[in-house]
């Protein structure tokens, strides 16, 4: 399996020890990592699916969010699925039929876990990522310590409707 490199510009064939990360991280279905060149040594944002290392300008693509659940370091993102188009995280299935629902649930996890404001910036008419390189590294870290919600589908964070 190849891995290119932002920083250095090569690509080159990954370790075993780094093949074996790989299928652990696609198993668990991750999106993003971090990674250390192994040419250059240079750490930076991993995308995971496209084997690649970010240079730091890079960010997350529009249009993705840190899923909001309890216990979830998945992205949210706008996908086809069983032929409506949703808001859906790869990684704990959870499903928002709109932006506006998935705001709100982004501001409901704010305020509970107000670590988490870090990874979003709030924009004219909602919220974007913050680039990958501007998240805390221990963001994973933190989410893992989280519980884990019952039912991410109707997740208790979720903020009332506002009458
Ligand atoms: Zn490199
Ligand atoms: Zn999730």
């Amino acid at each position: 399996m190849k891995v290119s490199c932002g920083f250095c510009g090569r690509t080159y064939e990954a370790s075993s020890g780094l093949e074996n990360a790989f299928r652990e991280w696609r198993s668990r279905r991750l999106r993003y990592g971090r990674l250390t060149c192994e040419k250059c040594g240079k750490n930076g944002p991993l995308d995971i699916r496209a084997a690649r290392i970010h240079q730091p300008v890079a960010g997350p693509p529009p249009n993705q969010y840190r899923c909001p659940v309890s216990h979830c370091d998945g992205w949210v993102e706008h996908v086809k699925w069983r032929a409506k188009k949703i808001w859906r995280c790869g990684e704990c299935g959870g499903e928002w039929a709109t932006q506006a629902d998935l705001f709100a649930h982004l501001e409901a996890v704010m305020k509970r876990y107000p670590y988490r404001k870090k990874v979003y910036r709030r924009v004219k008419d909602g919220w974007e990522s913050v680039k990958l390189t501007e998240e805390p590294s221990n963001y994973e870290e933190r989410v893992y310590k989280e519980p884990f919600e019952d039912e991410p589908h109707l997740p208790r964070t979720r903020a009332k409707p506002r009458a």
